[in-house]
């Protein structure tokens, strides 16, 4: 066979950034094998895939998630379904696969680099025969073109000549969990054990499986989605050898067999395109990944490999977060970063990001609302097109989500707790072995005012009025029509009431007159109201259309006006302290008085996630996020005791819990507490603190760590539509530097514990108005701007 004159050896490790932005593992250890390939996902917002070893090993789960590929057929419920791995790929000598289960590791370390987007592995394997091999893998998914894929790397013989062979396969033959046996008491397995236990589903079938010169070509389907995937893929290797291409009806694979004599180290290169037909029409599949592969194929991996280096400078240039006087928080918070980037794509306003981003198949990839409030202020502050594609996601699910208002007589829009591919509820009604009844589904209702909330805030961010006329428009109208269709009027008390609902805190999962519900829903009533009148004042042309087209007039905004007016809130200004709902107060007090190694609390004697309900114990923020995702409606001291009065009976059994407390720890000063809740954020997945990080990165908790960063420390709030400060910041710490993107121009904030320093890059002569320590100052556009917090 040829030899590709594209072909050299490569010093990986020298391609690596500097050592801050490297995670590292450096042993190989059966019980963090799941652990390792969450944390190591690589991804480029079109797929991710997780960091197992490309020979594939006992215990491992692998998983290629690709956004937006949905089925569901006979599963449990809907899954995103795990693709075929485009990185599996073995090394064999005289005969024999290299492998952890029949060979010695005399070295093992990966490397994820942040910074580039790569996964660097090396392995020294020692055969039964003596023989000590070493191999090398370079793996990343490119961010400069979204459809390709590669794996790069070398094998040196090094104590003897012989035959060696790289095999590499693309596999349609892949699985999903499904469900798990209910037992009394679970026992605790063994690594190798324990992904035996679940039964899997099966989501794929092949179409068609090619061999096109030396490029292989597998075609998939899903079973009841109309979903195709293509996969070309090409194998070459920098010595002379012989090429076996084999198809086999849902996999196809490629053997590179070649003589190597001690110490010569030869290169080989497995490049992947894939396209599904969510990206191009069905009869266009292969020829797209064939020319995807090919337009790759001719340019050297240096070149590849800058291009898509370059695209991730580009995105680190605009959501860097440095903390100087803190590298090993500043590398947790950059890991965080991370994953955000690679699980979203600008490029696709029809996918979203699940609950475990494209990490994992925990939540079997369903969208919550930790999107709307724990996603979206990351992406909105630091890459508006993003955000815009994600909040078009719940535009493009707006019908499947009227279906479910009309399913419940209702009408208007509700969007689902979790939603899939078509915005019909989705949410499992029992856990996975079956024993627990879920009701989120049914009852979590905030999420619809949660929508609406990212829609505007992102309005008031960018200044985008094209969005808000196009698309959040209708959604703030039709959101509002099931609100008022929703709330049940109490004749007695003359109000609207919310009953039957579960709050953000789900260990009470049927309350009513949830506050944060019945607040949040009153403020998007208010919000629909305010600007039906200001489209229609101010923009009479463009928001015409809409309104003949929803048949939407004066008299049913003036209703709509009216009953917000009149919802119910449980709660006495005068009394400061706000209950979380209807009968929280009367319930039982126990007191957390155990705390593990990671400062979390420990469940109380006799109590778990399943009846905390008669206890005032709750499993996450819910007033107190409440108090800070509308920081306009509450003043000071009512945060202040609504915090520690909540704090003290939270049991952060979400992820979602400990950035949030961090924020409003550092509002209303609990900075020691903040300090600790940041640390339990920022390494939920580092160090694995909620104990099932292998089922997927908690990426809300990633969003969460930015703001705790941004809204935390650097105290950025949003009121009245200005941006204000109120920074704090740690004494380890000297200073705080992020960038953030407001109405189009872009503004670089710099904290120390003497000043702030602003420097806004604009194209105008205007002044921009920001608010620090509650005082105003005009900044001049590109201008460095020096605020003394000494003030
Ligand atoms: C979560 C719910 C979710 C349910 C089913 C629970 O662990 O707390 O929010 O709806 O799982 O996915
Ligand atoms: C939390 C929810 C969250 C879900 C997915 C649950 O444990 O209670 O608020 O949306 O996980 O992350």
């Amino acid at each position: 066979m040829e030899v590709s004159n594209l072909l050299k050896i490569q010093n990986y490790q020298s391609l690596l950034s500097d050592p801050e932005w490297l995670i590292e593992e450096n042993k190989f250890d059966k019980d963090k094998i799941n652990f390792y390939e969450t944390i190591f996902t690589v991804g480029n917002g079109y797929l991710g895939t997780r960091g197992s070893l490309e020979e594939g090993h006992e215990a491992a789960l692998p998983g290629t998630y690709i956004n937006g590929v949905f089925d569901h057929y006979d599963s449990f419920v809907v899954d995103m379904v795990n693709a075929p791995a485009w990185p599996a790929l073995s090394i064999w000598v005289d005969g024999k696969k290299l492998s952890i289960h029949n060979c010695e590791l005399l070295e093992y370390k990966r490397k994820l680099d942040i910074r580039k987007g790569v996964l660097y592995r090396l392995t020294r394997f020692k055969d039964t025969e003596g023989n000590i091999t070493r191999y090398e893998s370079f793996r990343y998914a490119s961010l400069a073109d979204r459809h390709f894929f590669e794996v790069n790397g070398t094998v040196t013989p090094e104590n003897y000549d012989g035959t060696i062979e790289v095999c590499s396969e693309i596999d349609g033959d892949v699985l999903n969990l499904d469900l798990t046996p209910a037992y009394k008491e679970k026992p605790a397995f063994v690594a190798e054990m324990k992904w035996l236990k679940w039964s899997k589903s099966r989501h794929l079938k092949a179409r068609l499986t090619e061999k096109l010169e030396d490029v292989t070509y597998l075609e998939m389907e899903t079973l009841d989605r109309p979903h195709h995937i293509g996969y070309a893929s090409s194998l070459k290797v920098s010595v002379p050898h012989q090429l076996y291409s084999h198809t086999d009806y849902n996999k196809t694979s490629q053997r590179a067999r070649f003589e190597t004599k001690k110490g010569e180290t030869v290169n080989f290169q497995k490049l992947t395109s894939i396209y599904t037909s969510r990206d191009v029409e069905k009869t266009k599949l292969k020829i797209s990944c064939i020319d995807t592969l090919k337009s790759n194929s001719e340019r050297n991996f240096t070149k590849r490999f800058q291009d898509h280096a370059g695209a991730w400078d580009q995105k680190w240039e605009d959501c860097d977060i440095v903390i100087d006087g803190d590298d090993a928080i500043n590398n947790a918070v950059r890991f965080n970063i991370y994953h955000l980037l690679i699980t979203a794509n600008e490029f696709d306003p029809k996918a979203n990001v699940g609950a475990k981003s494209l990490s994992g198949e925990g939540y079997r990839g369903h969208i919550f609302w930790d999107t709307e409030i724990f996603l979206l202020p990351f992406y909105t502050f630091t890459q508006p097109a993003t955000a815009e594609a994600l909040l078009l996601y719940r535009y493009h699910t707006k019908e499947g989500a009227r279906e479910y208002a009309k399913e419940g007589n209702h009408k208007g829009i509700r969007y689902p707790w979790e939603s899939a591919d078509t915005g019909h509820e989705v949410t499992p009604e029992w856990t996975a072995d079956g024993t627990v009844r879920i009701w989120t589904g049914e009852r979590e209702l905030h999420i619809t005012s949660m929508v609406v909330y990212a829609m505007l805030t992102y309005h008031e961010v960018t200044g985008n009025l094209d969005f808000v006329v196009n698309y959040g428009a209708e959604i703030l109208f039709e959101t509002t029509r099931f609100w008022k269709s929703r709330l049940e009027y109490n004749k007695k008390e003359d109000r609207y009431e919310l009953t039957n609902v579960e709050g953000p805190d789900e260990f009470h999962h049927l309350v009513n007159n949830s506050v944060y519900t019945n607040w949040t829903t009153k403020w998007s009533m208010q919000k629909a109201v305010d600007y039906y009148h200001k489209l229609k004042k101010e923009h009479p042309e463009k928001i015409g259309p809409l309104l003949k087209r929803l048949l939407l007039d004066e008299k049913e905004v003036k209703e709509w006006k009216a009953v917000a007016e009149k919802i119910y809130i449980p709660y006495e200004p005068e009394k400061k302290l706000i209950e979380e709902f209807e009968g929280y107060f009367d319930l039982e007090e126990i007191p957390i008085t155990k705390w593990d190694e990671n400062n979390m609390p420990v469940y109380p004697p006799g109590y778990d996630h399943d009846n905390c309900d008669t206890t005032t114990l709750i499993k996450q923020p819910d007033v107190v996020m409440l108090m800070y995702i509308l920081p306009d409606e509450f003043d000071e001291e009512v945060k202040k005791v609504n915090y520690e009065y909540y704090e003290g009976r939270t049991m952060h059994k979400s992820s979602l819990s400990p950035s949030i407390h961090t924020i409003m720890g550092i509002e209303t000063n609990n900075h020691e507490k903040a300090l600790q809740y940041f640390e339990r954020a920022a390494y939920v997945d580092l160090i694995d603190n909620q104990g099932n990080t292998g089922d997927g990165i908690h990426i809300a908790s990633a969003g969460g760590t930015w703001q705790a960063a941004v809204n935390g420390f650097g105290g950025l709030r949003v009121k009245n539509g200005q941006l204000t400060f109120k920074p704090w910041l740690p004494q380890k710490w000297k200073g705080l530097n992020f960038k953030v993107k407001w109405q189009g121009t872009d503004l670089k904030i710099s904290v120390s514990h003497e000043a702030i320093i602003f420097e806004w890059i604009a194209k105008t002569d205007k002044k921009l108005s920001v608010s620090v320590m509650a005082k105003e100052f005009h900044l001049e556009p590109n201008q460095k701007f020096t605020v003394p917090l000494s003030l």
